[in-house]
């Protein structure tokens, strides 16, 4: 899994989260706020996700303010949504 916040001047920022946390670890400080250590999570409502990416916009949890968005890389070889159909309905496949 990987982890990266794309700020909005297109720079990106390398994240890192121990797994169930509910915000991510930035390298560098808040543009906004200038604050350290700098975590973000991903504000409700904006989450999407591609075929091996979930996205969401970010906001910085010391200050408030909207950062960038969130991408978290997973490992899938058959994509997010069949990943996610498989773990909730349990139904096993072979190929
Ligand atoms: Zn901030």
């Amino acid at each position: 899994m990987k982890i990266e916040l794309k700020m909005a001047d297109d720079s990106v920022r390398e994240g890192t989260a121990a797994s169930g946390a509910t915000s991510v670890l930035v390298l560098g400080a808040c543009p906004e706020c200038k604050g350290t250590p700098f975590y973000v999570g991903g504000i409700k409502g904006t989450r999407s996700h591609t075929h091996d990416q979930h996205l969401a916009d970010a906001g910085c949890l010391a200050c408030g303010k909207g950062v960038g968005k969130l991408v978290v890389t997973v490992d899938t070889i058959f994509g997010i949504d069949a990943d996610e159909e498989m773990l909730s309905r349990s139904r096993c496949r072979v190929y």
